[in-house]
């Protein structure tokens, strides 16, 4: 027995309102129903909802959803080093479970399927990820100068990661290779988790320009930009997720098409911290990969990816004074589309034999009507409150609104709690 979603209207599908079919955690058939009283499946209404494969957060820092509210407005050395890290050293491994749960839990209510995480104490991120039933491409974030210092240590930790957790879960948990970005790691750690991604076949996944004083100052002490640098490491022979690249030139935007690097745009919180815009229609006119992340709660302040949508479209459009810069389809793309190769999903979510993710946002509100261009109406008017259900697999995550598998109010007061003790301390 599957179940059947009746008349939802497919986003980047060139299908009209269809009946989607899953069974056994796959896409089964698109259009199946002849009869919808002879079927033994499960029916659901999907009349007046869109449907999307679910949105893939591409880049994140789920347990920062601690921090969240947490001294918004100071300089950034002064938000590390007065705030954050002191907290952050103080973080138990189960601490790390329950803020994962909340990020999850607050993407879910979102429309996202997929997240992109880079954190430490992994294994708890993934007992998180494995319960809750999304998909998750995690990574450790190395940081070491050198082999010596930290370096071999850190790569011991993203072996037994790698080891332990790449493919379990039915394949729904991935690992990521992470050196934390060029000015974190040094050149023989980078080469060293380059050579790792190679030996077990992982992704790379790295900062990568995010400030203008991180560029300007990796070109005064090596003559190169931090993607010139990280091209002449040999990084891009492996898959790479890039995120932000708010500072890349030209050249760089050139090297970066010409490798299997996806890049993470994080508009809202490059905008929060004072970072800058990434060139993001530049990126595109190169062919360049760019899809969409929150970053940590902590600089954004949520993780909620239909913001991210329209926060993309309109930072392009507003600092390049031209209305015809990122279409809907493109942005929605970029949410959707744009990293399902680098976390291993067929390129069409609706295709049959394709894992069954499915999202549906309900369009019979006032804010979405009426309803001329489904594709419009998603990058431009829905609210991460339309989003009433999630498939990942197949298996229900939210059902009418309602999360199925994450006890909301438990993961809220545990932390509640945990931050009490943290700054009680
Ligand atoms: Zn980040």
């Amino acid at each position: 027995m599957g179940t059947i979603i009746r008349n939802a209207h497919p986003i980047g599908a060139s299908l009209a309102d269809t009946n989607l079919r899953f069974e056994d955690g796959r896409i089964a058939a698109l259009n199946p129903l002849q009869d919808p009283s002879q079927t033994s499946d499960t029916v659901i209404d999907g009349a007046g909802k869109l449907a999307i494969p679910g949105f893939i957060n591409a880049h994140t820092h789920l347990a920062m959803v601690l921090f969240r509210g947490l001294a918004d407005d100071v300089p950034l050395q002064v938000w590390l080093e007065d705030h954050i890290w002191p907290l952050e050293q103080q973080l138990q491994p189960e601490d790390v479970y329950w803020c994962s749960l909340l990020g999850i839990a607050e993407g879910i209510r979102s429309g996202t399927t997929t997240f992109v995480d880079m954190y430490f104490h992994n294994e708890q991120i993934a007992r998180a990820v494995e319960e809750s039933g999304v998909r998750a491409l995690l990574a450790y974030g190395m940081i070491a100068s050198s082999l010596q210092d930290r370096g071999r240590s850190e790569l011991a930790k993203t072996e037994s990661l790698v080891q332990n957790w790449h493919g379990r879960a039915n394949g729904r948990i991935q690992i990521s290779v992470s050196p934390h970005a060029v000015y974190t790691c040094g050149e023989e750690v980078i080469r060293a988790a380059v050579d790792m991604a190679h030996k077990y076949g992982t992704t790379l996944h790295t900062h990568v320009s995010e400030t203008r004083s991180e560029v300007d100052e990796w070109k005064a002490k090596t003559g190169m930009t931090p993607v010139e640098y990280l091209q002449s490491l040999d990084v891009f022979s492996v898959p790479t997720l890039a995120a932000h690249c708010v500072h890349v030139d030209a050249d760089d935007i050139g090297i970066l098409a010409a490798h299997p690097v996806t890049v993470a745009h994080c508009p809202k919180s490059n905008a929060k911290l004072g970072s800058g815009i990434a060139p993001v229609h530049a990126m595109h006119q190169s062919g360049v990969s760019v899809a969409i992340g929150t970053d940590g709660a902590a600089s954004n302040n949520r993780l909620d990816i239909v913001e991210e949508l329209r926060a993309c479209w309109m930072l392009q459009r507003a600092s390049h004074e031209n209305p015809a810069y990122m279409s809907s389809t493109q942005v929605i793309s970029m949410a959707v589309r744009a990293a399902r190769g680098l976390v291993g999903l067929p390129e069409d979510g609706f295709s049959e034999g394709a894992p069954a993710d499915v999202v549906l946002f309900d369009t019979n509100h006032v804010h979405t009507t009426p309803p001329h261009d489904a594709e419009a109406m998603l990058a431009y008017a829905v609210n991460s409150r339309d989003v009433t259900d999630v498939y990942v697999d197949g298996k229900a995550l939210l059902k009418n609104g309602e999360l199925r598998t994450i006890d909301e109010e438990r993961v809220i007061s545990e932390v509640r709690r945990l931050l009490h003790r943290l700054k009680n301390r």
